[in-house]
């Protein structure tokens, strides 16, 4: 898949409504996650920008969608605390959770901000498939299990 540089207007009409607070046309799309990041995740956000690896990029859209929920919602937790607080407190979560004995993952993925962002992830994942199966196609197959048509 070609990934674009901004949010398709196709994402921004998904997205936006989730974040109200982040104008998601100054979003960039970056390709290669930057050499610093330990661990090389599925993407990573640096204030605007957001990094995912074309070697993961979810082929499936709603993942894609929902791999982007994610990351802005980082956009949006930079925007609400300020870049160097939010990257402080983030580092700061992550040596908690290490200090509370938990391992290198385990530590990673209960720092606050991801808990946040996994939580924006899912709601986006789940509203979305709700949508995807439509009502008059639900009806159809209950219809059809129950009259045996
Ligand atoms: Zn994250």
């Amino acid at each position: 898949m070609n990934w674009p540089d901004r949010l398709s207007s196709e994402a921004r009409m998904i997205l936006q409504p989730y974040f109200p607070d982040v104008d998601l046309g100054r979003v960039r799309l970056r390709g290669k996650i930057p050499w610093y990041v330990f661990d090389k995740p599925a993407g990573y956000t640096d204030r605007y920008s957001i990094y995912i690896d074309p070697a993961t990029i979810p082929v499936d859209p709603l993942d894609q969608f929902a791999l982007l929920a994610h990351e802005i919602e980082h956009t949006r937790q930079y925007l609400q605390y300020g870049t160097w607080r939010f990257r402080c407190l983030y580092v700061l979560s992550y040596l908690k959770n290490r200090y509370r004995g938990l391992k290198h993952r385990q530590a990673y993925q209960n720092i606050d901000f991801e808990i946040e962002a996994c939580r924006a992830e899912s709601r986006v994942a789940c509203d979305l498939l709700a949508r995807a199966s439509s009502l008059p196609q639900v009806i159809e197959k209950v219809e059809r299990e129950t009259y045996n048509v």
